[in-house]
C-alpha cells in the first residue's frame, strides 16, 4: 500500500493501541503478573473505565489525574503510547510504503522499546518479551526478502561471548536475544556493528554525566538495553549515511 494521510493515520492509531497494551506489559510482566484483566489505579485500586483507556486522549482529558482519587497518572503512559505509535509508522515512512515487512519491523521496534523501558525501570529483560522480539524481527527480515545470517550471528554472538566469559554475571540471556534481534532488524552486519558501537559511545557519555553529577557511583548496575535501543534506532535511520561517510 502506498502512503497516504489515511493509511499512515490508521497505522498511527494501531500504534497508539499497541502502546496502551505496552503499558500493561511493562507494568506487569517484570512482576510476573497476568496481562489479562482491566488496569486499576495504583492508589484507589478502582478499575479504569473503558472511556478512560483511550491512548493519550484520556490522559489529556483527565489532565493527568485519576478520575476517582485524583492521583497523578505518570506521564510515562502517554509518552509510551506516543512513542509506540511513532515506532509503528517509522519503517513505512523510511521505506515510502506500507506492507507486511514495514508493519512487522514496526512491531519489532515497539517490542524493543518495551524491553528498554523494563530494563530501565526494573533491570529486567523478560524472555516473555525478548523471544517474541526475536520472532517478529526474524519475520521482518524474512519479509524484507534477504536474510543476512551474519548480522544476527554477530549481534547475538557479541553478547553471548560476554555472557560466557563472565559466567552470566555481566549480562543475562535477554541481552543475547536482543543482539540477535538487532541483527534481523538492521539486516546487515555493518549496521549491526555500528549500532553496538553507538550504544557503547552513548552509554559511556551518559554514564560520565551521571558520575559527574553524583547520581550514581562506580559499580551501579547500568541498564544497557536503552542504549542498544538508541544505537539501533540511529543505525536504522542514519546507518547507511554514516557508513558511507566512513569509507
Ligand atoms: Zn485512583
Amino acid at each position: 500500500m502506498s502512503l497516504s494521510v489515511l493509511s499512515i493515520g490508521l497505522l498511527f492509531l494501531f500504534g497508539l493501541a499497541l502502546g496502551s497494551f505496552g503499558s500493561v506489559i511493562v507494568s506487569r510482566v517484570p512482576k510476573s503478573k497476568s496481562i489479562g484483566g482491566r488496569s486499576q489505579c495504583p492508589r484507589c485500586r478502582l478499575q479504569i473505565a473503558k472511556r478512560d483507556l483511550i491512548p493519550v486522549l484520556s490522559y489529556l482529558l483527565l489532565r493527568g489525574k485519576c478520575r476517582h482519587c485524583k492521583k497523578k497518572i505518570s506521564i510515562h503512559y502517554p509518552l509510551l503510547e506516543l512513542g509506540s505509535a511513532i515506532l509503528i509508522i517509522l519503517p513505512a515512512l523510511l521505506e515510502g510504503y506500507i506492507d507486511p515487512f514495514t508493519v512487522n519491523l514496526g512491531i519489532a521496534l515497539w517490542l524493543f522499546l518495551l524491553l528498554a523501558v523494563m530494563d530501565a525501570e526494573s533491570q529486567k529483560i523478560p524472555d516473555a518479551v525478548g523471544l517474541p522480539l526475536v520472532a517478529v524481527a526474524f519475520l521482518a527480515a524474512y519479509l524484507r526478502g534477504e536474510i543476512s545470517w551474519l548480522a544476527p550471528t554477530i549481534g547475538g554472538g557479541f553478547f553471548f561471548l560476554q555472557w560466557a566469559v563472565s559466567h552470566g554475571r555481566m549480562l543475562g540471556s535477554g541481552d543475547i536475544f536482543i543482539g540477535i534481534a538487532m541483527g534481523f532488524i538492521l539486516g546487515t552486519w555493518q549496521t549491526t556493528v555500528l549500532s553496538i558501537g553507538i550504544a557503547y559511545v552513548v552509554g559511556a557519555i551518559i554514564a560520565c554525566l551521571f558520575l559527574a553529577s553524583g547520581k550514581y557511583s562506580r559499580g551501579t548496575r547500568v541498564a544497557f538495553v536503552p542504549y542498544l535501543f538508541i544505537g539501533t534506532m540511529i543505525a536504522l535511520v542514519f546507518g547507511d549515511r554514516i557508513l558511507l561517510s566512513l569509507y
